[in-house]
């Protein structure tokens, strides 16, 4: 790690853009990747596995285990086990049996395995986001060197030429400006990426479904089966989800339930979206009192929560490209999506993979860094781009709101109110927009170069 310790030294910071440009050491790559969220962490650990040297900036002062619960699929957890953090998310989160959906009334409508229980190799983890994040750090950290990931240093713009890139960060304590050269730029830097802002300047403003999402995590009683995802509701008007995000509180009894809140908001504007914005008891309480499902009661849920955070449900327009030359993007900043498939922490990891693979793949083969990157693009941006658009509509939340509309007032047996096709067709549809298929995740050639 001599580059990157070479700039926590302050070596490189007083080169300016007179920079000579950077020659490209095949074996001795070196990428700057810009954010250190779940998809960013994941390039780090999956190139330096691939031999190529990096360096990981986050705009936060403080790394710290920010967030609530989030799903990691089986597609994702296969990356991650592949980089060795099996244990790791085995310890830390809960591997989901099952998804369950009930109305509003707390009625069941229908049902599905997760993870193990469909014949994945790998297990659906549904896991705190921070303590995610922290694993990868810590992995980070132990194999690349405590100066591959610099905190409080903000990617603010670059330069690219052929033959290398020059990357713009601020200190955020000091308020350094500084040029670094690198090879290959990642922008793994989220909704509001910096990186995707250069490469695409005109894009508006996050699109916003007109959701506001609270969210927050509450130690109880384990409930159903203790690993499941639980649904109430529909997103055309008031959804509940929640679940049990920690196997330290399962080894204890107890379930530490997370839980999401989500309003269509009457005749509501736009917020800027901030994960960690702070909400209140009083805001999302009214609008789900009396709600009961599957053993849990709403109110005792909400109010029992240490802290709640409010975002809105937003996303953006697919793009047509995520990078040009040297430069790319991963996760959100490439392709920020509705939370509605577990698929926003799970995509941007596989990119992450993707993305080492291919650059891996160039250089051995005496390509270029761009060729590594073109090739990344086109292996993941339609699919990706697909799911976002899908998350917009799923079929499955449309069957949901058939549901309530056909028995507003709740029902006996599922049967009297969707028939036995309209039941396969949903879970079919629900399948079909989330997971991949079973058969070909489980034989795929492993993604490590
Ligand atoms: C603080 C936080 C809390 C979250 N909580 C949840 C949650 O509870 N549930 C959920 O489903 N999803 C949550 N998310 C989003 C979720 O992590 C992502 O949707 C998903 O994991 C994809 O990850 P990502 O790495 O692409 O982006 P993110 O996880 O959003 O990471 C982006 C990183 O880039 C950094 N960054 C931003 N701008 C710059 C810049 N100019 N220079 C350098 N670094 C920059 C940010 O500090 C952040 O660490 C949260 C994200 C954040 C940042």
């Amino acid at each position: 790690m001599d580059w990157a310790a070479d700039l926590e030294r302050g070596f490189h910071p007083s080169l300016g853009w007179g920079l000579p440009p950077y020659t490209v050491d095949h074996g001795r790559v070196k990428v700057i990747v810009a954010g250190a969220g779940i998809g960013g962490l994941t390039a780090a650990l999956s190139l330096h596995a691939a031999g190529i040297e990096v360096l990981v900036i986050d705009a936060a002062v403080t790394l710290g285990p920010l967030g609530v619960g989030i799903n990691l699929m089986p597609h994702a957890v296969r990356e991650l086990t592949e980089l060795g953090l099996g244990e790791a998310l085995a310890a830390t989160g809960i591997p989901t049996a099952e998804h369950v959906h009930f109305d509003r009334h707390g009625n069941r409508i229908w049902g599905f395995a997760s993870g193990l229980n469909i014949g994945y190799r790998w297990p659906q983890y549904s896991i705190h986001r921070g303590e995610l994040q922290m694993i990868l750090l810590d992995a980070v950290r132990a194999r690349l060197g405590r100066q591959a990931v610099r905190a409080g240093t903000v990617f603010t713009e670059f330069a690219q030429s052929p033959s290398g890139v020059q990357v713009v960060v601020r200190d955020r304590r000091s308020g350094t400006v500084s040029a670094w050269p690198a090879d290959v730029l990642v922008g793994a830097d989220g909704l509001y990426s910096g990186v995707r802002a250069q490469l695409h300047p005109d894009e508006p403003a996050p699109c916003w479904s007109g959701i506001m999402m609270w969210r927050g995590v509450v130690e109880g009683t384990p409930f159903l089966t203790g690993r499941t995802v639980a649904v109430a509701g529909t997103n055309a008007a008031l959804k509940f989800v929640a679940y049990p995000i920690s196997r330290q509180a399962e080894l204890r009894g107890r379930a530490l339930v997370n839980w999401v809140a989500e309003v269509m908001v009457p005749g509501g504007s736009a917020t800027a979206a901030d994960w960690n914005r702070r909400g209140r008891v009083e805001d999302v309480l009214p609008w789900f009192a009396g709600w009961t499902f599957g053993g849990l009661d709403v109110a005792s849920l909400i109010t029992g929560a240490p802290q709640i955070l409010e975002y809105p449900m937003v996303d953006r327009d697919p793009l047509p490209f995520w990078g040009t030359g040297r430069v790319t993007l991963l996760g959100d900043a490439a392709h920020p999506m509705y939370p509605v498939g577990a698929n926003g922490g799970s995509q941007a990891v596989v990119d992450a993979r993707v993305l080492a693979w291919s650059l891996a793949r160039a250089l051995s083969s005496s390509g270029t860094p761009a060729q590594g990157l073109a090739a990344y693009e086109a292996a993941r941006l339609q699919t990706v781009n697909a799911i976002v658009l899908a998350n917009r509509d799923m079929p499955a939340d449309r069957l949901l709101h058939l549901v309530s509309m056909r028995a507003p007032d709740g029902f006996g047996r599922i049967e009297d109110v969707l028939s036995a096709t309209e039941l396969a067709t949903f879970d079919q549809a629900y399948r079909s927009t989330t997971l991949p298929d079973v058969a070909a995740l489980n034989s795929r050639p492993s993604l490590t170069p």
